[in-house]
């Protein structure tokens, strides 16, 4: 069985073809300037394929993206697959799913309608991922159709984890809750740590680190997110690329009267100018923040520092909210590539039973036990990958 997945954005649209019940990959790519002039990358990954490398195909809509696909996908010299036939079943990926998707759905029409009425919580997001599942449904008539939601895995928190001390009519009326992020890569690498640990995930308190541009902590126990450090938005928790976190309310309107700033002006300070790049006034870019702290700058050390300590007070209190942790995973960019910054957060976590293991931590993207033999907490290093597991979601559902 052969899966497409695809992540639709407002002008670009990422794509796999995989096979979900080997994982094998056929070939990736991606669609970038949609409705402006359009370019087009095709990785196949069978021997003797060529690529094509952001070639300019005319994309003045999602529908020529997604043909492009396709016809790469066949292409008589460079495809992987012999015809459309070969495509089984599609796997979106879909931001929000509010409180209606607590796992992903085959898409219907009612399902499109549920998915449409969640677009206010994720106005960037969904109705780009609504395009894209339209777009495939027009060119793959018959073709089954999956969505699988960032924020379905989420859905299992208890409600002292979702609700916000604010007056609750702004829950009952108007949905404001925590629903939490990163559920795809959450799900997937707290199954693949139950696999490293050969034990059932039933029986794990996991504690799973998303560290990427983007970054979120989730308590995994016995298999269902508790608790997640994203909220409402994706604003919310560690401070990150250049994204704040967590900020005292407050500061927005001290800010706002003194500098004069709309709530647009602030909520873009917050979403784009701040985290890793306001603090260090430098970059977003882990590399870059170590290269500056390397040569002196000590901004660039305190941001990096300030992001440790973040995730180490996080894991400290979900530690606490499951009443200890078998596990703690470090996945994404950041997770999976920065040993330095793996150790910084680790470091001080020793009382709690966490032992690193200094050469088996210097590695990058790669799945390994990374703590010592004899850490009572084990420390796991798991490439994510999102892809795979909305395909494995989907093939799931589609049989
Ligand atoms: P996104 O949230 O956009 O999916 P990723 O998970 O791809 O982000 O993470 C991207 C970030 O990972 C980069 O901004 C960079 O800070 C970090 N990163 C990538 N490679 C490395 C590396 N080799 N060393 C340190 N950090 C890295």
């Amino acid at each position: 069985m052969n899966v497409l997945v695809i992540n639709a954005g407002s002008s670009s649209l990422k794509y796999q073809l995989l096979n979900p019940a080997t994982g094998a990959l056929l070939a990736k790519g991606l669609c970038e300037r949609i409705g402006i002039d359009g370019k087009f990358t095709y990785k196949p990954q069978l021997e003797g394929k060529e690529a094509i490398k952001a070639a300019d195909v005319a994309m003045p809509t999602h529908n020529e993206a997604i043909a492009a696909v396709l016809n790469a996908l066949v292409d008589e010299k460079n495809g992987v697959i012999g015809s459309m036939k070969e495509i089984d079943a599609v796997g979106h990926r879909v931001v929000h799913g509010g409180e209606k998707f607590a796992k992903s759905v085959v898409i219907t029409d009612e399902v499109m309608a549920a998915i449409e009425e969640c677009n206010p919580l994720a106005p960037l997001h969904n109705p780009a991922n609504i395009i894209g599942i339209k777009a495939c449904q027009q060119l793959m008539p018959g073709v089954p159709m999956v969505a699988v939601f960032d924020t379905a895995f989420h859905q299992t928190m208890p409600p002292v984890a979702y609700t916000y001390a604010i007056p609750y009519e702004y829950y009952e009326n108007d949905k404001v809750r925590r629903y939490g992020f990163h559920g795809t890569s959450h799900k997937y690498v707290a199954s693949r740590a139950a696999d490293m640990l050969g034990k059932p995930i039933e029986s794990l308190k996991l504690i799973s680190c998303h560290l990427g541009n983007g970054s979120s902590v989730t308590a995994v126990d016995g298999g269902k997110s508790v608790e997640t450090s994203m909220g409402f938005t994706p604003l919310a928790g560690l401070p990150m690329g250049t994204r704040a976190g967590d900020i005292d309310a407050g500061i927005l309107e001290y800010l706002m009267n003194k500098y004069g700033y709309s709530i647009g002006e602030m909520l873009s300070i917050l979403n784009k100018k701040s985290g890793m790049e306001g603090i260090s006034g430098v970059s977003s870019d882990f590399r870059d923040l170590e290269e500056g702290a390397e040569k002196g700058s000590e901004r660039c050390a305190l941001a990096r520092e300030k992001f440790a300590y973040e995730v180490k007070k996080l894991i400290g209190a979900y530690a606490a909210v499951m009443g200890g942790v078998d596990a703690i995973i470090f996945t994404a960019g950041v997770g999976e590539n920065d040993a330095l910054e793996r150790m910084q957060i680790a470091s001080g976590l020793e009382y709690m039973g966490v032992k690193m293991d200094e050469d088996a931590n210097n590695v990058r993207g790669e799945e390994r036990v990374i703590s010592a033999t004899d850490s009572k907490v084990k420390v796991l290093l798991i490439p994510t990958n999102e892809e795979l597991m909305i395909a494995m979601d989907t093939a799931s559902l589609v049989g």
